[in-house]
């Protein structure tokens, strides 16, 4: 056996494709995951792989293990699911972040961060590039997530100026595919299982609000683009789909793509929802030389297939 590279939260949605990938690349991996989200089912078709390995741990604990290299995904994504349990999302951020830079440091191995969007909170600036210092409600109930994952970037630009560890911190925009959670309450998964159940849709306050969705195979290729960086890179980067929709868009090429007879219908928006989002990729284009390649309708078309194959 080789040293193997660790996926913490490896057993969640974007986790388990990117075992899935670097597996195919030759890598042996450590999955590392508590299951708050994760699913053995994502991982399923993996535990026969000699080369990979799977261990229950929660990151807010220490965890002394050998590895080469660490991508930290662990930390639930969707906001019923980092709400459910706030102090626990900002101490996975922060504590396990933590927990998980002391391995690095000790071990003199490169950490890459899943950071997210959700830093730059309800942007001013539009679209984010990565110098906008964002506009988060620090204490609302999306902040335990987003000031959660703002302390953990300080950790990682910290943790490299003092220690000089290679840290790398990635700014991922909304991102969906299959493995997503039926139940996650995201608004890819909610309104493909409407459509396909003919269920009305649910569009929060007057649908106007906007995201940019990536396919997960695109936003998986630039995870590894940017662990590949020589030390000296950094980030932060913004990795997602600058082509932005507004989620009245995104429910009609639902409906049109499944057939479905839903209707649509309106509910109220979310405290602090943001009202718009898409990403300046300027730098993943020039550093990694990447962008997305997958349009929308084919990557709704692969997740579709993915939540129809789960209902029969
Ligand atoms: P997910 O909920 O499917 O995966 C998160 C995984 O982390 C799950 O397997 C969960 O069980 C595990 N986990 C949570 N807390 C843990 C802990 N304390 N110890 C060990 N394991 C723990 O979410 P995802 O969409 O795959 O997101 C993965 C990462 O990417 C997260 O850090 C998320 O913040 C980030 N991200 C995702 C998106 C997106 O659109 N999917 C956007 C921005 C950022
Ligand atoms: N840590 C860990 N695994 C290791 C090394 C460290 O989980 O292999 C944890 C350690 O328990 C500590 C955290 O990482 O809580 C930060 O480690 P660091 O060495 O930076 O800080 P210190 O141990 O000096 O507090
Ligand atoms: N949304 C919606 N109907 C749903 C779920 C979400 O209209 O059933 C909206 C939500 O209010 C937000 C957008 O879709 O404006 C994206 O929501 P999601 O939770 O997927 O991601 P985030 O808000 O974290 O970007």
């Amino acid at each position: 056996m080789g040293v193997p590279t660790l996926i913490t939260g490896g057993a969640g949605f974007l986790g388990s494709h990117l075992c899935d990938r670097l597996l195919d690349c030759g890598h042996e991996i450590l999955c590392v995951d508590n299951y708050f989200t994760g699913r053995r089912r994502n991982i399923a078709h993996l535990v026969l792989n000699v080369s990979f390995e799977t261990m229950r741990h929660d990151i807010t604990l220490p965890l002394h293990v050998e590895v080469k290299q660490i991508y930290n995904l662990a930390c639930p994504a969707s906001p019923i699911h980092y709400q459910f349990d706030p102090v626990q999302t900002t101490k996975t951020c922060v504590v396990g972040s933590t927990n998980m830079l002391g391995l690095a440091k000790r071990l003199k191995v490169p950490i890459l961060q899943a950071s997210t969007s959700e830093i730059y909170g309800d942007p001013i600036v539009h679209p984010q590039s990565e110098n906008y210092w964002g506009n988060v409600n620090p204490i609302g109930p999306r902040a335990c997530y987003d000031e959660g994952k703002r302390c953990a970037e300080t950790l990682f630009f910290d943790y490299r100026r003092q220690y000089g560890l290679d840290t790398k911190v990635v700014r991922i925009f909304n991102t969906y595919g299959p493995r997503m959670r039926p139940d996650d309450g995201r608004v890819v998964s909610n309104f493909i299982l409407q459509a396909l159940r003919g269920d009305p849709i649910t569009i929060f306050g007057d649908g106007l609000q906007t995201r940019s969705f990536c396919y997960v195979d695109d936003l998986v290729d630039a995870l590894i683009l940017t662990m590949e960086q020589p030390p000296e890179f950094s980030g932060p980067i913004n990795l997602g789909n600058p082509t932005e929709f507004t989620m009245l868009e995104l429910a009609e090429r639902i409906v049109q793509l499944t057939g479905s007879r839903s209707r649509i219908v309106h509910a109220p928006l979310p405290m602090d929802d943001p009202r718009q989002r898409r990403p300046d990729i300027a730098l993943a284009r020039e550093r990694l030389g990447w962008e997305p390649k997958v349009c929308l309708d084919d990557g709704l078309r692969e997740t579709i297939r993915y939540f129809k194959s789960m209902m029969t």
